[in-house]
């Protein structure tokens, strides 16, 4: 039996290179990065880690060093029962949102160190579809001026990318639209454009919107109102005539799944960092394929391009990592459009720990 000796927690407070804003969350100059070693008695190590724009992360934190008593002597090969411990420890204070996070957190480290110790890569383990994933640059990017918004774009189509996300949801949607209209007409027809409303409006604001932006080609149209309004998703997808792309705000299994019986979705785009871990994404992909739908990524790509590699109904791996990439060993490179899961065994990510030290909370 491979037993739980340890488990390291890190916390730590990055600058982001620029500030960057949406249309919710306001203008954002730094992350919150949470690091899980775990450790078991035959010297194994597996990594996890979470991210937060604002707040919270001392509370992820200590909901991990909770998790610790129960973790530690346990079997770290059982994860589905390992999570399904976590789970009910707490869940009637605590069921989605920060414990989300926390077991996601927890709950990567185990899959990390399962596969370590087979020798093998994660995204084999997983299933191992494909190693190539189509990939698109996700922009944060709501008040760059379009100057700025073509000069980026310039920067990523010269950078491999063949699909490009830009936000939306300015004050007034003739803005959105101005903007929208300067990239289809810089990217042409046929270019895989998605747009990002991050909750912007309310449902008949999102319909409305939806139908203008149908003119533009559009690939998704991602969050266009709360994640809580099941029955208004399943509105915009039905009256807005744009595909719709949701799940990042989504932190338990069951909300994918109402999503999905409001028939609200078109891509289904679960976070591995807060949906509760490799678990639970790789059973919202599942349910996805069930339902004849594909899934999609939030953020951390460089362990998200695993998840996607592993299943058939893969659709693109979002890339951005609020310049996480630039303390990671060998992060994933963008190559004609694709993103190739590494070889290396486990995910493969190893932090440069050294560098991140000054940020330490
Ligand atoms: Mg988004």
């Amino acid at each position: 039996m491979s037993e739980i000796t340890n488990i390291f927690i890190d916390h730590f407070q990055i600058p982001l290179p620029v500030t960057l804003s949406d249309a919710t969350h306001g203008e954002m100059s730094q992350f919150e990065l949470i690091t899980v070693k775990i450790a078991d008695s035959e010297g194994a190590e597996g990594l996890g880690y979470t991210y937060v724009g604002q707040g919270s992360a001392g509370s992820i934190q200590s909901l991990i060093e909770d998790y610790k008593d129960l973790l530690i002597g346990e079997d770290a090969e059982r994860i589905e029962y390992l999570w399904q411990r976590m789970w009910w420890e707490l869940h009637y204070s605590g069921r989605g949102g920060p414990v989300s996070f926390a077991i996601s957190v927890i709950d990567i480290a185990l899959w990390d160190l399962k596969s370590r110790k087979q020798n093998t890569p994660l995204w084999q383990l997983l299933g191992g579809h494909d190693p190539k994933v189509k990939a698109y640059a996700g922009g944060i990017d709501l008040y760059f001026t379009i100057e700025e918004l073509l000069e980026q774009t310039r920067c990523n189509l010269d950078n491999g990318f063949c699909a490009i996300k830009m936000k939306v949801g300015r004050k007034r949607l003739s803005e959105d639209i101005e903007r929208v209209a300067a990239m289809r007409e810089f990217l042409g027809t046929d270019f895989p454009l998605m747009v990002d409303a991050n909750m912007g409006w309310r449902t008949d604001e999102a319909i409305r919107a939806a139908r203008t932006l149908s003119n533009y080609g559009i690939f998704w149209l991602e969050e266009p109102t709360i994640p809580d309004d099941f029955a208004g998703y399943g509105r915009i997808h039905k009256e807005g005539g744009v595909p719709i792309a949701a799940g990042e705000n989504l932190h338990t299994l069951y909300e994918f799944q109402h999503l999905i019986a409001a028939d609200g979705v078109s891509f289904l785009e679960p976070d591995v960092t807060n949906c509760g871990g490799i678990t639970t994404w790789m059973k919202v992909a599942h349910i996805a394929e069930a339902n004849n739908l594909p899934v999609t990524s939030h953020g951390v790509h460089d362990l998200q391009v695993h998840l996607l590699a592993a299943v058939s109904n893969k659709s693109y791996l979002e890339v951005h990592g609020f310049g996480l990439q630039d303390f990671i060993a060998e992060p994933v490179k963008v190559v004609d459009g694709y993103a190739t899961a590494p070889d290396r065994i486990g995910h493969g990510i190893s932090f440069d720990w050294n560098s991140l030290e000054k940020y330490r909370v």
